[in-house]
């Protein structure tokens, strides 16, 4: 069973991040070489983004309201 909430977040390593993308919880680039987390909504795929891993765990505690 799964919600619109539920994601799976994937470890990225340094050696595996060969671009650069840009975090949605600071809006500052996650360069070439960090590692960080991809975030995959179960319910839709196509729409994972990158976060910076202090990001992510940061909205987790906070779980802002849209
Ligand atoms: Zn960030």
């Amino acid at each position: 069973m799964t919600s619109e909430d539920d994601v799976e977040v994937r470890p990225v390593q340094p050696y595996q991040a060969v671009k650069a993308y840009v975090c949605p919880g600071c809006n500052q680039e996650i360069g070439v070489g960090v590692g960080h987390v991809v975030v995959v909504p179960l319910h839709a795929p196509d729409l994972r983004r990158h976060w910076h891993r202090p990001c992510w765990d940061h909205r987790q505690r906070r779980r802002p309201g849209r």
